[in-house]
């Protein structure tokens, strides 16, 4: 999970990247399609490595040297939390549920509430004291998708080849008869700038650049998927700079199946907003071979709406604390999902982990001195409303948050913990990742952020942590149609609500709260 260059770590979830890196991307997008020439270098995700440990650090770690927070009692409550999470089911069960019976969770949707209701249902079955915490969030909904090359070189007369394609949330709609256009091929902003001014004034623009898959070989799809999703972000901004009448991106993903991948999609405020769409890796590669041939039009047509906003929740539930109840510690994925599959790894693994803390919490009879907050976070996708909406309700009590743990980067095998927050931290919690060796979760890693939804807190000091997922393969189906349950491995979903299990109640029942 090391930047391959900087050997720090880029944790920005899935979808959090989005927000975060990529406002100051926009404005490069912005000064790129304002002429200002790009000089080839890239943003750097990550920042400078943090000082490396003495080694005598490193050895008292090894023999746990120094104090543990905890007594021999609490880490053996902790070794019994991970030792139910690898065999309870209900992780898996209920991830079932989301994805199968209730399906794909788009923010402002019929299912996206039923959601809200169920999950909700369940934390009250457990005896947590559960809120529906209202957000204002997004209401898009898809409508048809479909694109079809019709004029190339050595073209089959009378034929059309079809295109592969998915509309960005939150794109508007072609014409209802379609759009026809020429296309023009870039790999980056650099060649769009060596086009002439006119190359693509009234043109279809496609940002064909590719997803660094030896990079997430190595372990790192986060980066690989920073690297590209840029294009995704900023794409519309650059083409209707550049006079473009609609913009496509190259999937960013891994997936080699004909796969497109959707995601959030930006317009410049004050500005004509044009359709936008990905195609299939297969689908640019296709484009790009033709168009360097010669002029190539292709005709698609997207029937997406933006209705009014629509009230939705997130969902909260606490397991009181015996000493310190107005102290808490979040546990948390995030209920919303985009359309295409049904949001099993991004982020319906997220929530179910957090829900098994409870559930482990209730079946054990363990009763921690803080409160245990489970949240299901809405509307990460498509703006993080539902995060929004937290901070502005608990405002006068971030100094009551001892920790905060999001879950968002799928539910592949965690190597450990990735921890924002105070250096000390990664000694401080060298206990816990004893008791996370058995199952391979050991890693401690810090990290400058853990989770999108959970970054305010971050950012107000509020110690916060993730598990360290193995990213090889979560962009493949991330995004895409391929977002199911069958990606599950239940082995693994288990490992991870271990990790939060026994992370919650790490925090939760400590007699001083994690260094902050
Ligand atoms: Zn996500």
């Amino acid at each position: 999970m090391l930047c391959a260059k900087c050997r720090s770590v880029g944790v920005l979830t899935s979808c959090m990247e989005f927000r975060k890196r990529y406002k100051q991307l926009i404005a490069l997008a912005v000064f790129a399609a304002s002429g200002v020439l790009l000089s080839g270098q890239n943003a750097q995700p990550n920042g400078p490595p943090s000082t490396p440990p003495s080694i005598m650090d490193r050895l008292n770690a090894m023999m746990a040297g120094g104090k543990s927070a905890w007594t021999p009692e609490q880490l053996s409550t902790m070794e019994r939390l991970r030792d139910a999470a690898m065999k309870d089911p209900y992780a898996l069960d209920e991830l079932r549920h989301l994805t199968d019976n209730i399906g794909p969770r788009l923010s402002g949707s019929p299912q996206a509430q039923q959601a809200v209701d169920y999950v909700a249902g369940e934390m009250r079955a457990l005896g947590a004291e559960v809120t529906l915490e209202k957000a204002t969030v997004p209401h898009w909904v898809r409508g048809v998708e479909k694109g079809e090359i019709v004029s190339w070189p050595g073209q089959t007369p009378g034929t059309t080849q079809k295109v592969v394609l998915t509309a960005l949330g939150g794109s508007v709609a072609t014409p209802p008869e379609g759009l026809l256009a020429g296309v023009v091929v870039v790999d980056n902003w650099q060649q769009l700038h060596a086009l002439t001014p006119d190359a693509v004034k009234g043109k279809i623009l496609l940002f064909n650049h590719k997803f660094d898959k030896e990079l997430a070989a190595q372990g790192d799809g986060l980066n690989a998927y920073v690297g590209g999703v840029v294009y995704r972000g900023a794409g519309p901004i650059a083409a209707v700079a550049a006079g473009a009448v609609a913009v496509l991106v190259r999937s960013v993903g891994g997936a080699d199946f004909r796969l497109p991948h959707t995601g959030m999609t930006e317009y410049a405020p004050d500005e004509p907003k044009i359709p936008a769409a990905a195609v299939t890796a297969e689908d640019a590669d296709l484009l790009k071979d033709l168009t360097s041939q010669g002029p190539v039009k292709l005709h698609f047509t997207l029937t997406p709406q933006t209705l009014p906003d629509a009230s939705s929740y997130n969902v909260i539930a606490d397991w009181k604390g015996t000493e310190h109840p107005e102290q808490v510690v979040v546990v948390s994925g995030h209920l919303d999902s985009w359309d295409l599959g049904t949001g099993a790894i991004d982020d319906g693994a997220g929530v179910v982990v957090s829900m098994q803390t409870l559930h482990l919490l209730k079946e054990l009879g363990i009763h921690p001195r803080r409160t245990v907050r489970f949240v299901a976070w809405m509307s990460e996708e498509e703006g993080s409303e539902g995060a929004a909406a937290y901070m502005a309700d608990h405002n006068s009590a971030i100094a009551n948050h001892i920790g905060a743990i999001e879950s968002d980067l799928g539910a592949d095998h965690p190597a450990g913990i990735y921890y924002a927050g105070k250096g000390e931290l990664g000694q401080w919690l060298r206990p816990v990742a004893q008791v996370l060796d058995a199952i391979g979760a050991e890693t401690l890693v810090s990290a400058p952020e853990a989770g999108e939804d959970i970054a305010g807190l971050t950012a107000k000091g509020v110690p916060s942590f993730a598990p360290a997922q193995d990213s090889r393969f979560y962009f493949n189906y991330h995004h895409t149609a391929a977002d199911t349950f069958d990606k599950i491995d239940p082995k693994h979903l288990n490992e991870n609500a271990a990790v939060m299990a026994v992370l919650a109640y790490a925090l939760a029942d400590s007699p001083e709260p994690a260094p902050r």
